[in-house]
Parts: C-alpha cells; sequence; structure tokens
C-alpha cells in the first residue's frame, strides 16, 4: 500500500493508544509493530492494522483513513423464530469456518461460520440468550431459549465470535481461516485463504488478524 501523507501522525497516534493500553500482550505487540513500521521508514499497514484488530480504538482511527475496508454498520440479525436480536456497530478481526466435530453437531451442518466482533461491538437487542452446548463457563455458546439457534460464542474479553449467518449481511463474512480440518467432511470447501488441522498457535493471531484486514482494504 503506498504511503500518504498523514498516515504517520495516525501510526503513531495508534501505537500511543496500543501503548496505553492496560493488556501487556497489546503492549507487546505494539512495540514490535512499531519497530516494524519505523524500519520500513514507511506504514507497514497491513501488520499495525492487525496490531489494531485487538485494540478497538486504534481500529476506529484506522477506519477513518481507509486502511480498512468498512462494512456497512450497523450490521443487525435475529435467530431462527426472531425473539433474540442482535446488532453489530464494530468491524470484525477475523472470520472463520470451523469443520469440528462439535460445530458439526451444534450447527447442524458441515462446519460453523464465526466472525470476531470487539465485545464493545457487539449487543444483545432483544430478548435472552441462554448458554447451550457443553456448557463450559470458559467457553459460552448462546442459543435462543425458544427456536434454540445457536447465535454466538463468548471465551476471551475481547472479542465475540457471532455466527454470521444470524445477520442480514452474511454474505459479507466470507471465512478467512478454516480450523480443525482433520475432521473436515471430504467434499465440504470453503474459500478460506488459510488452514489448520485444528486451531492455529497462538502466535499466528496477529499475522493472521493483520492479513485479515489487508484483504480488507
Ligand atoms: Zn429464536
Ligand atoms: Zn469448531
Amino acid at each position: 500500500m503506498a504511503c500518504r501523507p498523514g498516515k504517520h501522525l495516525v501510526i503513531r497516534k495508534s501505537m500511543n493508544i496500543l501503548k496505553n493500553c492496560r493488556r501487556r500482550h497489546v503492549q507487546a505487540i505494539a512495540g514490535v509493530a512499531g519497530r516494524q513500521a519505523s524500519l520500513a521508514g514507511s506504514v507497514r499497514s497491513s501488520k499495525l492494522a492487525g496490531v489494531a484488530g485487538m485494540c478497538t480504538g486504534v481500529v476506529d482511527v484506522l477506519h477513518e483513513v481507509g486502511f480498512m475496508r468498512k462494512l456497512e454498520l450497523p450490521s443487525v440479525g435475529q435467530c431462527r423464530c426472531g425473539d433474540v436480536q442482535i446488532r453489530i456497530t464494530a468491524q470484525p478481526i477475523l472470520t472463520m469456518a470451523c469443520h469440528c466435530k462439535g460445530c458439526q453437531r451444534m450447527s447442524a451442518s458441515a462446519f460453523s461460520l464465526s466472525a470476531a466482533i470487539p465485545t464493545n461491538g457487539f449487543e444483545v437487542t432483544r430478548g435472552a440468550p441462554v448458554l447451550g452446548g457443553l456448557r463450559n463457563p470458559d467457553l459460552r455458546h448462546f442459543f435462543c431459549p425458544l427456536c434454540m439457534s445457536w447465535m454466538f460464542t463468548r471465551f476471551l474479553p475481547e472479542f465475540v465470535n457471532v455466527r454470521p449467518t444470524m445477520l442480514e449481511n452474511v454474505s459479507a463474512f466470507e471465512p478467512f481461516i478454516e480450523t480443525w480440518t482433520r475432521a473436515k467432511l471430504p467434499w465440504a470447501t470453503t474459500p478460506a485463504r488459510h488452514r489448520y488441522p485444528e486451531f492455529p498457535p497462538m502466535e499466528d493471531y496477529a499475522k493472521l488478524t493483520a492479513e485479515f484486514s489487508q484483504t480488507m482494504s
């Protein structure tokens, strides 16, 4: 991506937001990304945008200058019966398809779809979703209490994994990575650019979110 006047300023502003973030892992990544940006002598937009995916304040800054393609927001959705309604007001940081057995069973399909949405950009606007799946307190799957649609999953405080099939603009959430391909049905294919036999190692996520945001610019 060509460097445009004004982007350096934005980078500096973004880095300050990241460095002031209370979460230590974000601060560490900000340091690495800062070095990369200055080494390159210009904006390493993909890496920065990926890092920024971890801090929604920075994502907003980057959107302002066009680093990342914007999905039309808010994006609204509902379960099968409409008792539970949701709204998304932040851009996804990664989109995924998961072929694991659990997802096959819970989705009643070949794989599940997820869009990782920053937590403060997701809200339930109607109804009261209930826990389902294995009811693991560390991996909470939420369902409509009436029609039992599997709507979203919470497991880290930073983001919510929303099932984009609940959203009206589902076609905008093409999966960027696919996981658990070792359990994949032989005929089930997706356009995902990266495949993992299980889940990606933690250290891959910064790279993946960076590349994802680049494809959206
Ligand atoms: Zn419902
Ligand atoms: Zn899965």
